[in-house]
């Protein structure tokens, strides 16, 4: 028996800004360019199927300039360390601007503070490329992540508190009640990017008028992990799949299913997904 099926889409989802203004910068480049001597300052975004799609363009990813003989190299939106990007424009290379102007915004608040003598806390991720990106502008500085972090902190008099932008609110403000209870005088930046907040809110109001869900994106995109774990929360079956390849024979029993997707899901991806569950079975 065929099922009708009805797919919803979540109102937010896929790609956020940031990642938006990068890939349509590597078009540009391709276009100009052609591929040649294109390079990415690692890779550009954590999804395998627009990295392959990159790669078989000829574009590819290094982290060094002695990786390659020089060419143009885009920065992700993620940003970069400042002492690499040097490294790259002594070697020669052409730089595209790819860092997300919010990461930007944070990496001149950290060089301001720190020219002006005061301690930088960074609560993220240390492996994180923007975080990374983020200490790289900061003279003295911790990186913390957890509210036990916190509770270890010694904190000087002048001290600014930054976090990476993907942070869960709810979590940077417990860590900055610690921190304000150790020192009132700190100063805390509001740097959380709305993107995740945006894309999980409307995911749950989703919830409430699908049987299912479906969340697309890399496995290695910790922000659409994450809109798979609230949908499995709010008791509706749920997966996270990467393509249509991995849809699960059961979800075609549902009438309606929910389709949300990470920050860094490109469209494609997601319309594939979305005719695939739309078809006869
Ligand atoms: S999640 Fe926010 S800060 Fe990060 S790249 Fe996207 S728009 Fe920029």
């Amino acid at each position: 028996m065929t099922v009708k099926r009805k797919v919803v889409r979540s109102s937010v989802m896929g790609f956020c800004m940031g990642v938006k203004a990068v890939m349509s910068k590597v078009d540009q480049q391709l276009e100009i360019k052609n591929n040649s001597d294109l390079y990415t300052y690692g890779p550009l975004i954590h999804n395998p199927q627009v990295i392959d799609k990159l790669r078989l363009q000829g574009v590819k990813s290094i982290e060094s300039p002695l990786e390659a003989d020089g060419g143009t190299i885009i920065i992700r939106a993620h940003g970069i360390h400042p002492e690499d990007r040097k490294e790259f424009v002594d070697k020669g290379y052409e730089i595209v601007e790819g860092t997300c102007p919010r990461v930007l915004k944070s990496q001149k608040t950290v060089s301001r503070y720190s020219q002006e003598g005061w301690f930088i806390v960074v609560v993220g991720d240390k492996g994180h490329g923007e975080v990374k990106a983020i200490v790289g502008c900061a003279n003295d500085y911790v990186v913390i992540l957890s509210k036990s972090d916190a509770e270890k902190l010694n904190l000087p008099e002048k001290a600014l508190v930054i976090a990476q932008t993907t942070l869960s609110k709810v979590e940077y403000d417990s860590i900055c009640g610690i921190l304000l209870r150790k020192n009132p005088s700190v100063k805390i930046i509001k740097s959380i990017c709305p993107a995740t907040r945006l894309r999980q809110g409307s995911l749950k109001k989703l919830t409430n008028e699908v049987d299912a869900i479906i969340a697309i994106g890399g496995r290695n995109s910790a922000n659409t992990k994450r809109l798979y774990l609230s949908a499995l929360k709010s008791g509706i079956p749920a997966w996270h799949v990467e393509d249509v390849d991995e849809l699960p024979e059961e979800i075609f029993d549902f009438k309606t299913i929910g389709i949300t997707a990470g920050a860094s899901t490109p469209d494609w991806l997601i319309d594939r997904i979305e005719k695939a569950l739309k078809e006869d079975k």
